[in-house]
């Protein structure tokens, strides 16, 4: 049996060259990646593997923000990296430091509090800013400004496969406004009043919520049933499931939307970004399947990808082959059916339909 060869994934914007062949459109879309100095050996190793796997045929940007200046030498490899544009930019103070409101004694007990609980990154102060500037900011960079869709890049991260598709032109055709890969259980000790927090903001402005067709469901587990899951011991209704936040492609105009905001300050206003240590991965999780309709959202199961501990393989052996996959769909780091894993949640809420040659329907 030889494998099927995979059809081109074209759309009707796409363009025709003299030569017969298809050339891509492009979208209005930077790759983007939050790093450290220290971290170039990763951040080369990622974007190899991007490049590789898809952007050598986009050349897509590539936008690098830090709090601290790049180095020449940073920004030297990655540009040598890219085979799109590269920009760096620096993170303004005011974006990335601890607000002047949060109360200096507090902090300090609730970072000894979580470091003496063993709570991953408990006491790091540099972690909180980089969570909030995650949930808060990223998309309010200058930089950023001229751009549609970003997809979040971290260091020392692998995409199996080939990419059979723009995910970019995919989102855009199918008004798609935030993708996943991965989706699993958040440490409660990070989060304690995440949801209290939540629900009144849910509260104070009930009108945001997007009504007909969210994703309340995903996240919650008010009835008896959920709470049998192994692995969630949530004190909420939250049911603890986020979307892995290291990788995520999203609508920049979502993110920059009064609704969005509103739900950022509402929560920043409470401090538990400091206080406690809330991840950008729930917040960001919380605000897509309540604001958004599900449809919105988009499970990219074609996309084999890895980030310590936990990795995604597509399921189908054809598909392996079709993109050239090198995965193990049974590795032990595979969470997709793991009871880790959110997925399955996720299926039963369901995402919509799936569009992936919607040129050819
Ligand atoms: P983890 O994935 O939750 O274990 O956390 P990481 O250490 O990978 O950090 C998440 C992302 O934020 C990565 O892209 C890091 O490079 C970046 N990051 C974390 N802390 C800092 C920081 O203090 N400054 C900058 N510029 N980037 C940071
Ligand atoms: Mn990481």
């Amino acid at each position: 049996l030889k494998p099927l060869k995979l059809s081109t994934n074209t759309y009707d914007d796409d363009v025709l060259s003299a030569g017969n062949s298809i050339i891509p459109t492009k979208e209005n879309a930077t790759l983007l990646m939050l790093v450290r100095n220290f971290e170039l050996s990763g951040a080369l190793k990622s974007m190899r593997s991007l490049e590789d796997r898809f952007n050598r045929d986009y050349h897509y940007d590539w936008v690098f923000l830090n709090d601290l200046p790049f180095t020449q030498e940073f920004m030297e490899a990655t540009t040598a990296m890219a085979s799109g544009n590269t920009h760096y930019a620096l993170i303004p103070s005011e974006d990335w430091d601890r607000p002047n409101w949060i109360d200096e004694q507090l902090f300090e007990d609730r970072l000894e509090l979580l470091r003496d609980r063993g709570v991953l990154y408990g006491g790091s102060k540099s972690y909180r800013n980089m969570c909030r500037f995650n949930s808060g900011y990223f998309f309010r960079q200058k930089i950023l400004d001229s751009y549609d869709y970003y997809f979040r890049v971290e260091p020392d991260v692998e995409y199996f496969c080939d990419f059979p598709y723009d995910p970019f032109k995919l989102m855009r055709h199918n008004k798609k406004k935030y993708g996943f890969v991965i989706s699993l259980y958040e440490y409660e000790d990070t989060i304690t009043t995440l949801w209290d927090t939540v629900e009144e903001y849910l509260d104070t402005f009930p009108d945001d919520v997007a009504m007909v067709n969210n994703s309340y469901n995903f996240i919650t587990d008010s009835g008896i049933i959920g709470k049998f899951s192994p692995i969630i011991d949530s004190n909420t209704d939250y049911n603890l499931c986020h979307f892995w936040s290291n990788f995520e492609i999203g609508d920049l105009n979502f993110f920059r939307s009064d609704r969005y905001k509103r739900f950022f300050d509402f929560l920043d206003s409470k401090g538990g970004f400091h206080y406690e240590r809330w991840g950008d991965a729930p917040v960001h999780s919380i605000a897509v399947s309540l604001l958004l309709n599900r449809d919105e959202i988009i499970h990219f199961d074609e996309l084999g990808y890895f980030h310590a501990p936990f990795s995604t393989c597509p399921t189908s052996y054809y598909l392996r082959l079709q993109q050239r996959c090198q995965c193990d769909a049974q590795a032990a780091s595979n969470i997709d059916i793991s009871p880790n894993s959110c997925l399955m949640r996720w299926w039963k809420n369901g995402d919509g339909k799936r569009f992936l040659k919607d040129n050819q329907t």
